[in-house]
C-alpha cells in the first residue's frame, strides 16, 4: 500500500487537491483560506505546497492530502485513498483483492435491500400513516430512505436472491438468520430505517415493529456485521457532520424519530445513538469535528442511569458537555411535533453538565449535610473527570460557597474519587486518583513570546540554517529545565510552528528576519525579569509581615538589580529600530 500512497503523493500536489474543495488565496510561500473545519470570518487556514501539508491557526487542524480528504469527506483512510487514487489515476491493486470485492458486494446488497424496502413502503397505508402521524414529511421519508417490510418470513431474502446474491451473503449482511435448518429474515412486519456509515452508504437497519404484539422488541437493530460496527456508528452522522462543523457543536438524541424530526426542523447538527449504548468511539467521531456536545435529557426518563453514564463518558473524553432538559416526559420528537420553537428554547437553556447536576441537587435537597453527601457521591466523580484543574477549582469553589465549607475539605474528597474502569484509564493509573493540582503548562502556549521564538527556529531549520546561537541565548534565559521542555515541544510541533513563522515572517528579508529574532529575544528577557520581579515582591510582602530582616535585605538587593536590568532593556528596545 505504501507504494500507492507514494505514487499518489507524487502525482497530486496539495494545492490542487485542497483547491478542488475550497477557494485558496496566495499568501507568501503559502496559500490561505477560510478554514473548512471550523466556522470563521477571516482566513486562518494555511496550505504549504513545499511541505505538502496544511495547518489551521484557528482550530489546529493539520495534515496532508490524505487527512484533508478524510476530514472533509468524513471517510476513513481507505476511503480517502480510493478518492485520491481515482484523481491521480493510480490503480490500487491491493484493493481488488477477493476480500475487498467480497465487502464491496455487501455494500451493493445493502443498497439493493434499501431500495426494495423503500419501494415496499409506497402505497402501504398503515406504516406510511404511522410515519406521517409522528410528524415526518414525505420528503423526509424519501430523503432518509425509510422503508417497510411486510410480515413475511423471507421477503427480503427472496428479493435479494432474485438479484443474484447468495444465501451466505444475505446472512453475512445481517438480513437473514439460521435457526436449525431454517433460514429466515430477521426483520418482518417492521418500518425500516437504514443506518448509514459516514460516507452515506446503508450498512444496517433499525426496524420498528408495526403491530405491537407485546412479545417482539419495539425496535430491532441489525447485528454486528463486516460493514456494521454499532460501537462506531452514530445514526445521522453522515448528514450532520457539515453542520456540526459549522455550528461547532453537536446535539445528541436517543432515537431515530428524535433524529429525523430534529433534522426536519432544521437542527441538522443532530446525531442519535439509536438504541445502542454510547461508546468512546462514538464520541471521538463527534469530537473530531467539535468538542462541544449538547445531550438531550428527558427528566422523567426511566433510563436515567444510562444517560448519566454517557455524560461521564463524554466528560472523560475531554468534551464540553451541556444538558438540555426536556420537560414533562416529552422526547425531542414529540416536543418538535408540538412546537419546534419550544425545542429551540430547550437547547438555548442547556447548561454545563456539572452546573446542571448542582442545580438539580440543590433544588431537591435543603439539608446541608444530606446535600454534601449527595454531592460527594454523585457529583464529585464528574468534577474529577474534568479536563483541567482550573475547571475543577471553579466547581470546588462553587460547592464550598453552597455548603459553606472549606475548599481544602472538598479537594481532599475529590482526590479520593474512584472511577469505573471504562471511564478514564489515564486518570485511573495515577496512584489513588491523585490529582495533579499544579496545572502542567506548555512552554509554547499560543501567543507567547516563547512560541514566536520557537517558530523562528523552526523556520531556520526549514531553510537549512543553523539556529544554534538562538537556542543558546534562549537556554540562558529560560534555564535548563524549562529549556528542555521548550526543545521537546519544538520538536513535537515543528510543523505548525513552521506555518506560523511563514504566516508572520514569510515576507521579511534575511536581515530584517534576524533583527526580528533579536527583538523577540529582548522581549523574552524582559518578560523573564518581570516575572521574577513579581515573585520577589510577593516574597517581600511575606517577609515584611513576619519581620525577617535578613531576607528583606537580600530580596531588596536582587530587586535593585532587576530594576536596573529592566531599565537597560527598556532603553535597548527604545533604540532598537533606530540603529
Ligand atoms: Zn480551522
Amino acid at each position: 500500500m505504501a507504494s500507492s500512497v507514494e505514487q499518489i503523493k507524487e502525482r497530486l500536489n496539495i494545492e490542487e487537491v485542497v483547491g478542488s474543495y475550497i477557494k485558496l488565496e496566495r499568501a507568501g510561500n503559502s496559500l490561505k483560506a477560510r478554514c473548512p473545519f471550523h466556522n470563521e470570518k477571516t482566513p486562518s487556514f494555511f496550505v504549504s505546497p513545499d511541505r505538502g501539508s496544511y495547518y489551521c491557526f484557528g482550530c489546529g487542524a493539520k495534515g496532508d492530502i490524505f487527512t484533508f480528504v478524510q476530514e472533509f469527506e468524513g471517510v476513513d483512510f481507505i476511503g480517502a485513498l480510493k478518492i485520491l487514487a481515482d484523481k491521480a489515476g493510480v490503480t490500487l491493486e491491493k484493493f481488488s483483492s477477493p476480500e475487498t470485492s467480497k465487502k464491496e458486494r455487501l455494500y451493493t446488497l445493502m443498497e439493493s435491500a434499501t431500495l426494495f424496502l423503500q419501494k415496499n413502503l409506497e402505497g402501504e397505508e398503515i406504516p406510511l400513516g404511522y410515519l406521517l402521524k409522528r410528524g415526518l414529511t414525505k420528503e423526509t421519508i424519501k430523503n432518509w430512505k425509510i422503508g417497510y417490510v411486510r410480515d413475511e418470513w423471507r421477503s427480503i431474502s427472496d428479493y435479494l436472491k432474485s438479484k443474484g446474491f447468495s444465501d451466505e451473503e444475505i446472512e453475512r449482511a445481517g438480513i437473514s438468520k439460521t435457526e436449525g435448518k431454517n433460514t429466515y429474515d430477521r426483520f418482518r412486519g417492521r418500518i425500516m430505517f437504514p443506518i448509514f456509515d459516514s460516507a452515506g452508504r446503508a450498512i444496517a437497519f433499525s426496524g420498528r415493529i408495526l403491530h405491537d404484539d407485546g412479545q417482539s422488541a419495539k425496535y430491532l437493530n441489525s447485528p454486528q456485521t463486516e460493514l456494521f460496527d454499532k460501537s462506531k456508528i452514530l445514526y445521522g452522522f453522515d448528514r450532520a457532520k457539515q453542520s456540526i462543523r459549522k455550528f461547532d457543536f453537536s446535539i445528541l438524541v436517543e432515537g431515530q424519530m428524535d433524529l429525523l424530526m430534529s433534522h426536519q426542523a432544521g437542527f441538522t447538527n443532530t446525531v442519535a445513538s439509536s438504541g445502542t449504548a454510547l461508546t468512546k468511539e462514538h464520541l471521538s467521531l463527534l469530537k473530531r469535528i467539535s468538542n462541544k456536545v449538547i445531550m438531550s435529557f428527558d427528566s422523567d426518563n426511566a433510563g436515567a442511569k444510562a444517560a448519566e453514564r454517557s455524560w461521564a463518558l463524554a466528560l472523560s473524553c475531554g468534551m464540553d458537555v451541556k444538558i438540555a432538559e426536556i420537560p414533562n416526559g416529552f422526547d425531542p420528537a414529540d416536543l418538535i411535533l408540538k412546537n419546534k420553537e419550544e425545542f429551540k428554547t430547550v437547547l438555548k437553556n442547556s447548561i454545563f453538565l456539572i452546573d446542571f447536576l448542582l442545580n438539580r441537587a440543590t433544588s431537591q435537597i435543603t439539608d446541608k449535610k444530606k446535600l454534601w453527601s449527595e454531592i460527594k457521591t454523585n457529583i464529585l466523580p464528574y468534577i474529577f473527570l474534568l479536563d483541567s484543574n482550573t475547571e475543577r477549582s471553579r466547581y470546588v469553589k462553587k460547592i464550598s460557597e453552597i455548603l459553606n465549607i472549606k475548599e481544602d475539605f472538598i479537594w481532599d474528597d475529590l482526590k479520593k474519587v474512584k472511577l469505573d474502569e471504562e471511564l478514564n484509564p489515564e486518570i485511573k493509573n495515577q496512584e489513588d486518583g491523585e490529582i495533579e493540582r499544579q496545572i502542567n503548562q506548555d512552554v509554547l502556549k499560543k501567543g507567547s513570546i516563547e512560541r514566536s521564538i520557537a517558530s523562528v527556529i523552526a523556520k531556520k531549520h526549514s531553510s537549512k540554517k543553523d539556529p544554534q546561537n538562538i537556542k543558546d541565548k534562549i537556554q540562558k534565559i529560560l534555564g535548563d529545565e524549562i529549556y528542555q521542555k521548550f526543545e521537546n515541544e519544538l520538536k513535537e510541533k515543528i510543523d505548525e510552528l513552521s506555518f506560523e513563522a511563514e504566516a508572520y515572517y514569510g515576507n521579511l528579508s534575511e536581515d530584517n528576519f534576524d533583527k526580528e529574532i533579536e527583538y523577540l529575544i529582548l522581549n523574552l528577557r524582559e518578560e523573564h525579569f518581570k516575572k521574577e520581579l513579581e515573585k520577589l515582591l510577593t516574597e517581600l510582602k511575606l517577609a515584611e509581615k513576619e519581620k525577617q530582616a535578613e531576607i528583606i535585605s537580600s530580596i531588596s538587593i536582587r530587586l535593585k538589580e532587576i530594576m536596573q536590568k529592566l531599565s537597560e532593556i527598556k532603553n535597548e528596545k527604545h533604540n532598537f529600530y533606530k540603529k
